[in-house]
């Protein structure tokens, strides 16, 4: 077992940490201010290659492996959660294509995707369900010669700037199946924006798909075989997720650290406290258990394992330190982490959003605890 990074890792890792901190930081204020889906950004992070790390250069990737996507996430989510999340979400239509896509829709959309010619969005969740895929409502009816689907899907993530998105819906018999749906394609309608606590700026939205004609070969996998697609893609952006809540807790912990050296209280800085160093040292040691919990989890993916498990056990305890670190970063802020000037209440923010997407953590300790007791 080895527990350090290896050359090629460290590099992706510095590089990204190096754009991040100048290119992306900047930024982050205002992307959560604002609300708006940052285009200029998402296209540049695209050109990098950050859309395509996990997939060989057949595909359009630079085949840097699951273990760059993390590396990567956690730098871009340390400067802005939202700009980390765009990299992250993007992995879902890109890993479906992968796993389940034929030769054509991997030239067609696989490669674009990974090289970031292309945005995709991922379809799942509706008015009545995000954690049942059996409530799922929008359907998929054969007709002449391809599909036509029927819907309302919501909180779609990136969906401002998509061009294709994957969709999930019922067929006639009732089973669930995945689309590839271009979002240039009449019926594709983009509504209101969904106005979130944090990762504001990730474009989720609601999207309407009033009789979109699909053709056959646009069809992902074979008919009703939906929740693999699904699945996969899942379990490999819970990986993105963990990523997430390590990198917004090392910005917490960073800023803490700062903070703590230069407020002082009682003719000294609030570092020398006790209670304050108790702090920083719960936030470091949660912070590194959730980081190599992460890793792990993505280099287990590069050698091609089952991560369906494994991810839920890394999301379920990333987010949750997300929200205990960048909590106790507040507290060590005093009444000035509260105010909307200062990062960190952006951080305590985001970091709840970790604990709701992808899957509530009540979703993941069922499935670890499925998991657990079938063994
Ligand atoms: C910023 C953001 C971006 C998103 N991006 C996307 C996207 O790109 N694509 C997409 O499809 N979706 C996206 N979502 C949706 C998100 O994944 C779902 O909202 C999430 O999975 C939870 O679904 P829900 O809100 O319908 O919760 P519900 O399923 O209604 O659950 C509500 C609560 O009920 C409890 N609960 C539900 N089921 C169970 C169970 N089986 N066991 C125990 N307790 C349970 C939990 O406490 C849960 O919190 C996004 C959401 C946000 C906020």
């Amino acid at each position: 077992m080895d527990f350090i990074l290896g050359e090629r890792d460290k590099m992706v890792q510095a590089a990204a940490k190096e754009y991040a901190q100048k290119a992306v930081l900047p930024l982050a204020a205002e992307i959560d201010r604002t609300a708006e889906f940052p285009l200029e950004l998402a296209r540049e992070m695209g050109a990098m290659g950050y859309y395509g790390l996990a997939y060989p250069a057949e595909c359009g990737g630079t085949g840097g492996g699951y273990l760059a996507y993390a590396l990567v996430v956690e730098q871009i989510s340390r400067a802005s959660m939202t700009a980390g999340a765009i990299v992250a979400v993007s992995i879902l239509s890109a890993e479906s294509i992968y796993r389940f896509g034929t030769d054509r829709q991997k030239r067609d959309f696989l490669v674009p995707l990974a090289s970031g010619e292309m945005l995709g969005c991922f379809c799942f969740t509706e008015p009545a369900t995000g954690s049942d895929p059996r409530a799922i409502a929008t359907r998929a009816v054969w007709q002449g010669d391809g599909y036509v689907i029927e819907g309302q899907k919501n909180f779609i993530a990136l969906s401002p700037a998509a061009d294709i998105a994957t969709v999930f819906a019922k067929d006639e018999d009732g089973k669930v199946s995945a689309y590839i749906v271009p979002a240039s394609a009449p019926g594709f309608v983009l509504r209101e924006p969904c106005e979130t606590l944090g990762l504001r700026g990730l474009g989720a939205s609601v999207v309407y798909l009033d009789g979109v004609r699909v053709p056959r070969e646009n069809l992902l996998g074979s008919p009703g075989s939906g929740y693999e697609p699904l699945l996969e893609a899942i379990s490999v952006e819970r990986v993105g997720v963990s990523a997430q809540g390590v990198g917004v807790s090392q910005a917490a912990l960073d800023l803490s650290v700062e903070y703590a050296k230069q407020r002082c209280a009682y003719g000294r800085p609030i570092a020398e406290m006790p209670t304050i160093q108790w702090l920083l040292a719960e936030m470091v040691s949660r912070m590194e258990a959730g980081r190599w919990l992460a890793y792990r989890t993505a280099s287990l993916r590069d050698q091609g394992l089952d991560i369906r498990n494994e991810s839920s056990v890394a999301k379920l305890y990333c987010s949750q330190m997300a929200v205990e670190v960048t909590r106790m970063a507040m507290q060590v802020h005093g009444s000035y982490g509260t105010m909307k000037s200062m990062p960190v209440e952006r951080l305590y923010r985001d970091a709840k959003m970790t604990e709701v997407y992808v899957g509530v953590s009540e979703i993941q300790r069922a499935i670890i605890a499925r998991h657990l007791l079938r063994q």
